[in-house]
């Protein structure tokens, strides 16, 4: 069977599931460059809970978890099946606890992204919550654990921002403030030379990580599929930019 890539997603605006341009566009590139899944697991900064849930619903329905945006956001339909068995295969990978949860659903932080990488949405797909309580180390280590499930047919999908200020946001700007550039080439930097040490203690970055999220919930996603990577990968970089001032739209593939 062919190894699945682990792709993180600077996913941003939510206005992106209903936008054609120079982000999404390269979502739908990547898509159809990489091998067809037979199923991904993807790991949302929007599923940000006490403890790691996982869903395993046959049917998940899709969570609408934004306010404010225009109509045709919330009406966006996403019909992919889930993916039960391996579900409870993912639970028996990790060695933190994972409970499985079906009141949550496909929230935006996967179905944006993934409806314009497989729009048909007939790939099984499943997802993993970020647990607010658990440290960094810990993210990348069941990250670790879940590598394997690449040699099973399942991408590993990590949707958040390496940078996401949202208090900070300036809605017109098309770069980064140069904090903003800092953390991301920061972050880029060290992915590039596969010193994951010093993703996961970020601190490390200086004052620019002060300043890169209030809360880790956007860039906790990265540390799964960095944990997921192996050295023999290959690794591309796309839509590395800032935008808005305060947001990194930026993307790793591993494959
Ligand atoms: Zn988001």
């Amino acid at each position: 069977m062919v190894k699945m890539p682990a792709l993180f997603i600077g996913h941003g605006s939510p206005m992106n599931a209903i936008e054609d341009n120079k982000y999404t566009q390269n979502w739908a590139k990547t898509a159809a460059q990489i091998p067809r899944p037979e199923a991904i697991l993807s790991v949302s900064a929007h599923w940000y809970t006490r403890g790691t849930k996982i869903l395993s619903a046959a049917h998940p329905p899709l969570v609408y978890d934004m306010y404010g945006f225009p109509d045709a956001l919330y009406r966006v339909e996403y019909k992919a099946p889930g993916a039960p068995a391996l579900a409870q295969d993912t639970i028996n990978r990790i060695d933190h606890e994972v409970i499985i949860d079906n009141t949550w659903g496909f929230d935006h932080g996967t179905w944006s992204v993934l409806c314009k990488m497989y729009p048909a949405a007939d790939i099984p797909l499943y997802q993993l919550s970020v647990d607010m309580n658990a440290d960094a180390q810990t993210h990348f280590q069941i990250g670790q654990e879940i590598a394997s499930l690449r040699d099973r047919g399942v991408m590993i999908l990590g949707s958040g921002n390496v940078v996401h200020n949202l208090g900070r946001i300036n809605w017109g700007m098309d770069a980064g403030m140069p904090w903003a550039e800092e953390f991301d080439d920061y972050v880029k930097g060290k992915v590039v030379s596969r010193e994951f040490d010093d993703v996961i203690h970020y601190e490390r970055a200086g004052e620019s990580s002060k300043l890169a999220f209030p809360t880790p919930d956007h860039f906790f996603p990265l540390l799964y599929v960095l944990g997921a990577s192996q050295k023999e990968d290959t690794l591309s970089i796309f839509n590395d930019s800032c935008t808005m001032g305060s947001m990194s739209m930026t993307c790793y593939l591993f494959e």
